[in-house]
């Protein structure tokens, strides 16, 4: 199928684009970029009013495929991806069974090939996510694994990570964390301070979280081996990667629309929905790592797309397990929170959601340049839409019935049409 879509302002930071155009795609490829091109034979997506931006891109989603496939599976994923403009996503690796090996891989890239968007995974550091015994990484970069993490387990031992930094490294691949620091959490979830005090808890406090992020920032400037830091929560925690950043280190890292868009007193009205690990923090934290956002810090936006079943999140409080699905409100908070309270432009945000991913996972698409794949999201900024239900297979966000802005009009993946709004 050819299409034209016309009129609509392209932002596209890998060419420091930001006009309005038409672009038109052939053969599932991006052929051409200008004004008022001629129809000829393309079918026309009319975009007067919206962005035009490479499809999003999330590094951090988990689709429970397989093992914990009543919670999501990768079609229902892929589609909930679709719907929030998503053309690409890199899958966790705590499934049942774990991404240890080659043949679990080759399992995930066979099912993967039928769906809509693309689909990439990262294969588990350590065998099972113990952090006792690394995996055969070697192995599992030639099978397909876009990067290393034992994500929802902070990874404890020093000596085996520091054997881990060098191994990924040699194989220009990154290791993604999860920094919390386990012997300084009784409950995750919840953050230290008034709300866990009252249930009787300490909770998790920030300094569990910049204890972890300090050591391994340092580790990675010494090996000068890459690493993303995961769903950053403390903005202490983003002061230390700014002072390695600043030195030229190899560190990234993500933020969660969840942890820009709400405080820790969320979950006085949420309960459990606002449950996750790292947990919401305190509006200073909030504040300061959207300032973080607007300063450059951060690379990326990434969901950590967790869907839970309702019967687990009507679980109490400190029983029900963390985590949110986001996939579908990612655009829309970042577009409330960031945006339109000016702390960045939309070339920022299309990097933050699609172009960066792509730059350091090494990942096709997350531009507009002629001749990359016809992955394009279409989205009004303008227009509000109602969050009724989700495609995912879960339900667990707290954005459920919310009048938000930024409605996605057409996502493209491959130069096919796999959302239209
Ligand atoms: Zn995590």
């Amino acid at each position: 199928m050819d299409l034209l879509i016309q009129g609509g302002r392209v932002v596209d930071p890998s060419q420091n684009l930001d006009d309005f155009l038409d672009l038109r795609i052939q053969k599932g490829k991006i052929v051409e970029l200008g004004r008022h091109l001629k129809p000829e034979k393309s079918t026309i997506l009319p975009a007067q009013g919206a962005i035009v931006s490479p499809g999003f891109v999330d590094v951090h989603v988990h689709f429970r495929d397989p093992g914990f496939t009543h919670k999501e599976t990768l079609e229902t994923g892929a589609q909930a991806a679709a719907r929030g403009g998503y053309t690409s996503v890199i899958c966790m690796a705590n499934t049942q069974p774990v991404m240890n090996t080659p043949k679990d891989l080759k399992h995930f890239y066979h099912q993967a090939k039928t769906l809509p968007i693309h689909l990439y995974t990262v294969a588990a550091l350590s065998e099972d996510l113990k952090g006792e015994k690394l995996n055969d990484l070697e192995a599992l970069a030639e099978s397909g694994a876009v990067a290393f993490s034992d994500d929802g387990i902070p990874f404890k031992n020093q000596e085996l990570f520091q054997e881990a930094l060098k191994r990924s490294s040699a194989l220009g691949k990154i290791i993604s964390l999860h920094e919390e620091d386990p012997q300084m959490i009784d409950c995750p979830g919840l953050d230290q301070g008034p709300l866990a005090a009252s249930l009787g808890i300490q909770g998790a406090p920030t300094k569990s979280e910049d204890s972890y992020v300090k050591r391994d920032c340092a580790l990675a400037a010494s090996y000068q081996a890459p690493i993303d830091i995961q769903h950053l929560s403390s903005a202490d925690s983003a002061d230390i990667i700014a002072h390695y950043k600043a030195e030229g280190a190899p560190i990234f890292c993500e933020i969660t629309p969840h942890h820009f868009s709400l405080n820790r007193d969320a979950v006085e009205s949420y309960g459990s929905l606002a449950k996750m690990n790292p947990p919401l923090r305190s509006q200073d934290h909030v504040d300061r790592l959207k300032a973080h956002i607007a300063k450059g810090t951060i690379d990326f936006i990434a969901t950590d797309h967790a869907p839970h079943t309702k019967e687990e999140k009507n679980r109490p409080l400190l029983k029900a397990p963390s985590g949110i699905i986001g996939l579908e409100t990612a655009l829309s908070l970042a577009l409330r929170e960031l945006v339109f309270q000016n702390y960045i432009d939309y070339p920022r945000l299309i990097s933050l959601l699609s172009t960066r991913a792509c730059q350091v996972f090494h990942l096709p698409g997350g531009n507009l340049q002629l001749g990359s794949p016809g992955d394009v999201t279409v989205f009004d900024p303008q227009s509000t839409w109602l969050y009724e239900s989700s495609l995912s297979k879960s339900a667990n966000s707290p954005f459920l019935g919310q009048e938000l802005p930024g409605k996605v009009l057409y996502t493209l993946c491959r130069g096919k049409i796999i959302y239209q709004a």
